[in-house]
């Protein structure tokens, strides 16, 4: 038995084999070859490999996101029938007798240029989907072609880290726990992790240095320990305290229906943070007072173009529909940093996190943004929406975004289209410029929601995709929690409300400190409500509050 320790990030217990999540890699090797016969019946063998798992996946993507979604399998399969595309390629084999993967690699090259010098938009977004399809080819001629998890039973994910890119391809009944050996508390696959209420570690140091692929393994998602080939001891301890942990569960499952009240009768909101509609079924399990936060980011990352109007109307009106009146609140898109989108075809940034990402993109090309806008209000009719901006640092900022939700609504009026008059809209406060200036910004909004993530790697200067930042992140310093305080002081003076949606929400030591601050809403991953509504229903703020002010505030 090998043991190998990590932090914990997401609780549990999970056995099953190990699955080396193996990135793909974008150089490609050229060689000469001997027989062009030989190498296009290879490359042939590839094409069609990559139709049927183009196939595959519309079937799938037609199940959990509908026709509109999965249109794009099919159209990737059409390009992969397109004859001056397989010409061009067998033509680079035999006339330079060079190999399959080199052809397409060309190809690919001498589309992407063709399709984006052409005048139709349209076929402009084209070349993205070029590429999409050539990459698949490479993959599979490379035999790297182990992008998602090619297992039929669930897996144990162990990588060197995730990024949400990747971890959106993976297919969500085949996971049993995830093990990085990088990644960060706060990172995304840590959150996807948390949504799903898997096991995961992160910082597992000499996971990846041999091989483990196919093993027999458990993670403790509690210490933060993966096993791998376990004894017979190790198995039934194991055992033993996954009994445990569920018995727990059944114990708060006695708390669904009861409200989010203190002993003294102070009402919080407990709501959820999801990143997809699929993940409804936890919200609604869990018992969530409403959406406080859905990562529409996602929609973006899980498209290989910009997804319509349309088809984000379809998304935003199904989970608005779904969640019957209760209030969700809707992120506009936060793309940029560790969420990279290939087709957005953003310039390389030294620093990304401090670039060009979310509401920036939203300003410098107000084309996208709008698309998303006139989506959500055309949503906002199927149910109780709210719009929250991502990233905000500046006043300008807000008015500007605002000018533009109004040109929007004026749009649609003018189209005769119907959309609530009554959606809220709120921004992030994730910048330590945006707490500080929340006096200001509260003026213009509804609400406030904290991304304490991002808040706490700005306002400590320790970026959250760093494993090895350690100590230097302390979540709950001061200055972190100060700025929490405040912004709720400012905002209440405006009768703007306030909420956290990062991480630090459903840290339940935390629980009565924001009680005693006046927090209204906690969003946090869908596993996490339950225990805070026991921590809520437990607490009698005026017992509490001096001593909490006191121990986190001076
Ligand atoms: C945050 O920054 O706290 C947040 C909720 O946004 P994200 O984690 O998606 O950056
Ligand atoms: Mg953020």
């Amino acid at each position: 038995m090998i043991t190998i320790s990590g932090k914990a990030v997401c609780g549990g217990i999970s056995r099953g084999s190990v699955f080396v999540f193996s990135r793909k890699e974008s150089t490609i090797k050229r060689s000469h070859i001997e027989s062009s016969e030989a190498e296009i019946a290879r490359f042939e063998k590839a094409r069609e490999k990559a139709i049927e798992e183009l196939s595959m996946l519309y079937d799938k993507a037609l199940n959990e996101v509908g026709e509109a979604n999965a249109m794009i399998f099919q159209i990737h399969q059409m390009m992969l029938e397109d004859l001056d595309y397989i010409e061009s390629i067998k033509n680079i084999i035999t006339d330079q007798m060079l190999n399959a993967e080199t052809a397409v690699g060309q190809t690919c090259d001498n589309f992407v240029q063709m399709f984006r010098a052409m005048d139709d938009a349209y076929m402009r977004e084209r070349s993205a989907d070029v590429k999409d399809v050539s990459e698949r080819l490479i993959k599979i001629l490379s035999g790297r072609d182990k992008g998602g998890i090619i297992s039929d039973k669930p897996v144990i994910i162990v990588s060197d880290d995730l990024a949400p890119s990747e971890t959106v391809q993976f297919d969500k009944d085949k996971l049993l726990a995830f093990v990085t050996e990088g990644g960060s508390t706060s990172s995304h696959a840590s959150i996807l992790a948390r949504m799903m209420n898997i096991p995961a570690i992160i910082g597992a140091k000499g996971i990846l240095s041999d091989s483990y692929d196919g093993h027999d393994a458990i993670v403790d998602g509690y210490t933060g320990t993966i096993y791998i080939d376990p004894d017979d001891e190790t198995i039934k301890k194991m055992e033993e305290k996954k009994r445990e942990a569920d018995e727990q569960l059944k114990l708060l499952q006695l708390l669904k229906g009861r409200d989010s009240v203190t002993k003294d009768g102070q009402k919080i909101e407990l709501c959820a943070n999801i990143g997809n509609v699929l993940d409804i079924g936890a919200v609604l399990k869990n018992d969530a007072e409403g959406i406080g936060l859905f990562r529409s980011e996602f929609l973006y990352l899980e498209s290989s173009d910009y997804p319509s109007e349309d088809v984000q109307f379809a998304v935003y009106k199904d989970v608005l529909s779904k969640m019957i009146n209760k209030r969700v609140i809707i992120r506009t898109l936060d793309i940029g940093a560790d969420k990279q989108v290939d087709y957005f075809n953003m310039p390389k940034e030294e620093n990304p996190a401090m670039g060009i990402r979310a509401i920036r993109i939203c300003l410098t090309r107000p084309d996208i943004f709008k698309t998303q806008l006139r989506a959500l209000f055309r949503a906002s009719v199927y149910g109780k929406l709210a719009i929250m901006f991502p990233m905000i640092a500046s006043e300008w900022e807000v008015i500007k975004v605002l000018e533009i939700v109004d040109e929007v609504k004026k749009e649609l009026d003018s189209e005769g289209i119907a959309y609530s008059k009554n959606v809220e809209l709120g921004c992030m406060i994730e910048t330590p410029a945006a707490a500080v200036i929340s006096d200001i910004l509260s003026k213009h909004l509804d609400f406030f929601s904290i991304g304490t993530n991002d808040l706490t790697q700005y306002t400590l200067a320790a970026d959250r995709q760093n494993p090895d930042i350690g100590e230097f992140c302390d979540t709950h310093h001061k200055a972190i929690l100060r700025l929490i305080n405040l912004v709720v002081q400012n905002a209440h003076k405006n009768n703007t409300w306030v909420g956290i949606c990062g991480e630090l929400g459903a840290d339940l030591e935390l629980t009565e400190l924001f009680l005693s601050i006046g927090i209204d809403e906690l969003s946090v991953t869908p596993t996490a409500i339950l225990p805070i509504r026991k921590k809520v229903i437990e607490t009698d703020v005026s017992e509490i509050k001096e001593s909490m002010l006191s121990k986190y505030l001076d």
